[in-house]
């Protein structure tokens, strides 16, 4: 290199950062096209995150046993709250022709209607109480089979299943342990009325074997490219205590326990914020939960919609309102708390029978349940009428709590459950007038 080239060095040096500059500037004016998109999938998911395949063949046992209209009634005014149906379900005077999955090829289950007044009996695992033995007065629960399910799992895994919150000192309140507490004072009162009673949980332990760390591809494959490691983890969590824990809850109830009823226990929250530091809110309220509502996202996934027709076709909802309707009763005539209310718009959610306790929403458990299910949301957790009363905890007779002399919280819930599955059956079992059933 010469003498003068060295010299001018700094200068090409310039011009050439100069150059590539203006490159740059260019190049961010006109960006390059974007990459094609990845081809949108055309058909949507068929199935919910560990569903298995729904065996079709297994609605055979409800032929000619449903007419038209009820059918129509019971899935147009309780089982869905929009329109998406119409895709799956096609209805005219003699069947209904369902489509067992979402593409073309699938097969379509057809299902026929019987004649009014000559409906074949729905095939079930549980009883009605005209199909209970003879009892007594003092025994109106005498022949019933009854699982309690305490909502979530408590313990160790509350944190995670964020069914946990602290107030400054206080004892943390977990509603896993406490649905565990109520279970254990309800099950000796149902036993007393006559009821066999089973526990789907007996201790802050999850039922199924899955843990967090099975579930990481299928979190990874469920997740957005973007997703975080701590959001897959977290995915993947729901996916054990919310998923894979319902499922195996729902093989233990359908395969083992078949009971005629299950009661799910829950205490009801409004949005806390930071578990350590939650809000509090001067309200409570009381709702329970029956199968129904699937929104137009659920109905289109195969096994949703076969656990709706299989809900359906069982007569699960007339049986869920009436048991539904005596226990909320119960529970508002002692507690006094007012019913929590859904938007009158809302796709998740129906009202039963104009009663402000009474809702259906499609939830995991009341849906693969495949018996009655009550699922109860008494209580809000963070409120401040209701967290005095869980932080004095379980105690016979009445104490001062709140400035006021009350039962036990715990106590009071397993009371009003028992009272209420009582009324109904008592009423449900007497010998019946056939000029005066109405009911
Ligand atoms: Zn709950």
């Amino acid at each position: 290199m010469s003498l003068i080239s060295k010299r001018r060095l700094p200068l090409l040096f310039l011009a050439a950062m100069l150059l590539a500059a203006i490159v740059a500037l260019i190049a961010r004016r006109n960006p390059p096209p974007p990459a094609p998109a990845p081809p949108v999938p055309t058909e949507p998911p068929a199935l919910s995150l560990l569903a298995p395949p729904p065996d079709w063949s297994s609605l055979e046992a409800y032929q000619d046993s449903i007419t038209r209209e009820e059918f129509e009634r019971l899935l147009t005014t309780i089982f869905t709250t929009g329109n998406a149906w119409r895709e799956f379900i096609e209805i005219d005077a003699t069947e209904a022709r369902i489509k067992t999955g979402n593409s073309p090829s699938d097969e379509t289950f057809q299902l026929r209607f019987a004649r009014t007044g000559d409906e074949k009996p729905s095939l079930r695992n549980w009883r009605t109480p005209s199909e209970l033995p003879p009892t007594t007065p003092e025994k109106p629960l005498a022949g019933l089979k009854i699982a309690i399910d305490p909502g979530h799992i408590g313990g160790a895994w509350a944190k995670m299943e964020e069914r946990w919150m602290v107030v400054g000192d206080g004892k943390p309140v977990c509603e896993g342990d406490m649905t565990l507490l109520v279970a254990n004072l309800l099950k000796p009162k149902l036993e007393a009325l006559g009821a066999s009673v089973s526990l789907v949980r007996d201790k802050p332990e999850p039922v199924t074997s899955i843990r967090p760390e099975d579930l990481q591809t299928l979190a990874l494959d469920s997740s957005d490219p973007d997703d975080s490691p701590a959001k897959i983890q977290r995915t993947a969590e729901r996916l054990f205590y919310r998923t894979a824990e319902i499922r195996a809850r729902a093989d233990l109830v359908n395969q083992t326990l078949k009971p005629d009823l299950v009661v799910c226990l829950h205490f009801n929250a409004e949005p806390w914020g930071n578990p350590n530091a939650p809000t509090l809110i001067d309200r409570t309220h009381l709702h329970f939960l029956l199968n129904g509502a699937y929104n137009d996202d659920e109905v289109p996934l195969a096994d949703q919609r076969f656990a709706l027709l299989h809900k359906l076709l069982q007569r699960t909802h007339q049986e869920e309102a009436v048991i539904g309707a005596s226990v909320a009763e119960s529970f508002a005539d002692r507690t006094g708390m007012p019913p929590y209310l859904y938007p009158p718009e809302s796709p998740n959610a129906r009202q039963i029978d104009g009663n402000p306790y009474l809702w259906a929403r499609n939830l995991l458990a009341n849906r693969l349940y495949a018996c009655p299910v009550i699922f109860m949301e008494p209580y809000v957790m963070n409120s401040t009428i209701d967290y005095p009363r869980l932080q004095a905890g379980d105690y016979a007779g009445l104490r001062e709590v709140g400035g006021k002399l009350q039962e036990s919280i715990f106590r009071e819930y397993a009371d009003a459950v028992a009272e209420g599955l009582a009324k109904h059956y008592t009423f449900a079992r007497q010998p019946k007038d056939p000029k005066q059933d109405g009911r």
